[in-house]
């Protein structure tokens, strides 16, 4: 029986662990693919392209943008993001789980078109401990820390768009949280996969008799 997979959707204030949980819920989940965006941004050192992102150039992503080629896209930053409809159809004919890095007004977009996933926020565990993680990461210039906690308060805010919102006290604790969702998710009721043939049957005979 094909199975089909699931799109988590994370998000997380800059500088609040991300890239880090992420890295870890990849080793406890191995089989969660990545959804690689494109970026205008340059490639941060030990960014690989095709790894991290697809770093295309501004003329690049405008005419891709005309192609109607994105899923979604959103101006972060001064830069811009977005995710490729390509990805998210292979992903899907496919039956694989992927996981989609968008900040929040992707996530808009995506809630804006009913877009079937599980929707997880983690947050700092305060505005304090996210400053200084923001400080110690070093790559932002300080007066860019300031401007980038804003914007974390802004998006904290609307936690509310999320189905889940998890406070990164600790990556293991984190990442370990994140994969109880990834395991939940499969079972719940309007997303749940009959296992044979026989149950299949009866979930489409559903209030008959
Ligand atoms: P960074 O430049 O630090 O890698 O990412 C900046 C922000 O852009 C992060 O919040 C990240 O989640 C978000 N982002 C990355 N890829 C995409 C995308 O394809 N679409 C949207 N909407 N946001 C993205």
């Amino acid at each position: 029986m094909k199975t089909e997979g699931i799109s988590y959707i994370l998000s997380a204030p800059s500088g609040t662990g991300k890239s880090t949980v992420i890295k870890r819920l990849r080793e406890l989940a191995p089989n969660l693919k990545l959804s690689i965006s494109h970026t205008t941004r340059s490639p941060r050192k030990n960014e690989v392209d095709g790894e991290d992102y697809f770093f295309i150039s501004e003329d690049e992503f405008k005419a891709r943008l005309e192609k109607n080629e994105f899923l979604e896209w959103a101006r972060v930053h001064n830069n811009y993001y977005g995710t490729a409809r390509q990805t998210i159809d292979e992903a899907r004919e496919n039956g694989w789980d992927v996981l989609l890095e968008l900040d929040v007004q992707g996530v808009q977009t995506l809630r804006n078109m009913t877009f079937p996933g599980v929707y997880i926020f983690i947050v700092p565990p305060s505005l304090d401990e996210l400053r200084r993680r923001l400080v110690r990461r070093g790559t932002e210039p300080e007066e860019k820390i300031e401007q980038r906690i804003q914007v974390g308060r802004e998006e904290i805010k609307r936690y509310k768009l999320y189905d889940y919102v998890v406070a990164n006290r600790d990556v293991e604790e984190t990442a370990s949280t994140i994969l109880s969702i990834f395991r939940v998710a499969p079972c719940e009721s309007k997303r749940f996969q009959a296992p044979s043939e026989d149950i299949q049957a009866l979930l489409e005979s559903e209030g008959e008799g």
